[in-house]
């Protein structure tokens, strides 16, 4: 087995596919005998044009999930289910974009743009109504958005907080 030096071995494969990054040949060719490496500094080259810029296919794989975006929901907790700041905290892929925060079935839902392949954080949100005081650190505070829940009776008004 060729040993490749100074690069991270992900697994052992028997060969592994490649695909040229030369715009104007971009061809696909399999290696034999070599460990799949997530990125490739090695001597391998296009067997077409002879470019060394390629790129293994399982790393074209897992930069094309890394693009991925999908809107998920996180409901709001009932009042009566927040924490002693009136906050709860929800795990959510990193770098998530809060978009919008309404009313679905009578229950208040955040929604957010998230990437799912991305590792999970904690993101932390301070529900207030209407005239509560709000004690956190407001430099830190980001308005998302405020809903009415039975008829307008409450108005809820959620901050990201930390
Ligand atoms: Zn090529």
């Amino acid at each position: 087995m060729m040993k490749l030096r100074g690069v991270r071995e992900l697994k052992h494969v028997d060969w592994a596919t490649f695909v040229c990054q030369n715009e104007n040949c971009r061809i696909g060719f399999q290696i034999e005998g070599i460990n799949a490496i997530g990125s490739l500094k090695t001597k391998i080259k296009c067997p077409l044009c002879y470019s060394s810029n390629v790129k293994s296919l399982e790393k074209i794989i897992e930069e094309e999930k890394m693009k991925i975006r999908r809107v998920w929901k996180y409901p709001i907790p009932p009042f009566g289910d927040l924490d002693t700041e009136d906050c709860f905290t929800v795990k959510m892929p990193q770098f998530s974009q809060i978009l919008t925060v309404q009313v679905q079935y009578g229950k208040p839902c955040i929604w957010a743009l998230v990437n799912p392949a991305s590792p999970l954080t904690d993101r932390r949100f301070r529900v207030a109504g209407t005239g509560h005081d709000l004690v956190h650190d407001f430099e830190l505070m980001q308005y998302v958005g405020t809903f009415q829940l039975q008829d307008g009776k409450f108005i809820g008004h959620v901050f990201e907080v930390d």
